[in-house]
């Protein structure tokens, strides 16, 4: 039988994105294939779990929504988990770097792209995405609308890097805001668990 490394799951809200202020299990899988300098998940934690053993601790949760994430949820995921977990009535979301194929089948796909930020990650290979999230670091945002993963459905969402000092939030809040109102095409994804102190 298949185990799965988890790193944690827990129940929250979704902070980010198309689904931001939904109620959501996220099931977070341990280790990834790039190596950001930015990264601050914890990759060495991991407990070995079935599709039942991930399914049955959603289950306890009323949310329709699953969030896959990670480290790299597309290095594990496959066809036996997300048939368990649509089996128990789940709506299933991932967030991935794009580096790998996806297995067909997940609801909602954020393509998370770190282009520039890491070695391998301009190596795409994800089919399709629901929604492009890129946080602002003032680079070029004209190339993600180029990405063969957009479509015309996709929406795409700038993130303010969140950062404890609050001058220089407000900048970064400031700068992104202005980014998107001179570029109407980008939402904004707010990250509001950080500002409601939410796991
Ligand atoms: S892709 Fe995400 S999880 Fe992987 S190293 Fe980069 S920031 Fe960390």
């Amino acid at each position: 039988m298949k185990l799965y490394p988890i790193n944690e799951i827990f129940y929250s809200l979704q902070g980010e994105g198309r689904h931001s202020g939904e109620a959501a299990t996220f099931v977070r899988f341990s280790g990834c294939n790039l190596q950001c300098p930015f990264c601050d998940t914890d990759h060495s934690r991991a407990r070995a779990m079935t599709a039942e053993d991930i399914a049955a601790e959603t289950a306890g949760n009323p949310a329709r929504l699953v969030v896959l994430t990670g480290g790299e949820p597309s290095l594990f995921v496959d066809d036996a988990l997300l048939d368990t977990l649509h089996a128990a009535g789940k709506y299933i979301a991932i967030e991935t770097n794009g580096t790998n194929p996806l297995p067909a089948g997940i609801d909602w796909v954020t393509f998370s792209p770190k282009c520039g930020m890491a070695d391998g990650a301009d190596e795409i290979r994800l089919g399709r995405a629901d929604e492009i999230k890129v946080v602002n670091t003032g680079q070029d945002l004209e190339q993600y609308f180029a990405m063969p993963q957009r479509s015309e459905k996709t929406l795409m969402y700038l993130q303010p890097c969140f950062v404890n000092d609050p001058d220089e939030r407000r900048r970064i809040i400031a700068d992104t805001v202005g980014r998107i109102k001179a570029d109407p095409r980008w939402r904004l994804s707010a990250q509001i668990h950080r500002y409601i102190e939410i796991p």
